[in-house]
């Protein structure tokens, strides 16, 4: 019989550094880039209040999401909420940050794009009070 527990897609694979990600988010790598494929893609699971710092892709990133609620939020734009199924078209140097809600587990797929060698460009954290903020709405 499967568990409600064990019914995820991916593994949660290992655990992402608190330098990048508040609270508990874990990274699954499904591909790496290559000599065909000029962007790395992976599962990120995000426990409830768990999100990413403020960041940018130098090419942009896709995210789609497998499980959870969570949300999706450009700078000074109102945050989008998230469910499974939705995708997420993230422009090119856009400031940005994902993750679960208050209350929910969340994962999505990220394939994100190389310009050059990097990806992506972290800045600072999501502070609680932007944080609240999205989980009233
Ligand atoms: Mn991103």
């Amino acid at each position: 019989m499967t568990t409600p527990q064990n019914t995820s897609i991916f593994p949660r694979g290992d655990k992402l550094p608190n330098e990048y990600f508040t609270g508990n988010a874990f990274l699954h790598p499904l591909l790496a880039r290559d000599k065909n494929n000029e962007f790395a893609a992976g599962s990120v699971t995000f426990e409830p209040g768990a999100r990413t710092v403020w960041h940018t892709h130098p090419k942009g990133q896709v995210l789609m999401v497998t499980e959870g609620e969570g949300f999706y939020q450009e700078k000074g734009k109102p945050a989008r909420a998230l469910k499974k199924g939705d995708v997420v078209n993230i422009p090119e140097n856009a400031a940005h940050w994902h993750g679960a809600s208050a209350h929910s587990r969340f994962v999505h797929i990220a394939i994100t794009n190389y310009k050059g060698g990097e990806n992506v460009v972290w800045l600072q954290p999501v502070s609680e009070a932007e944080y609240q903020e999205v989980n009233k709405q």
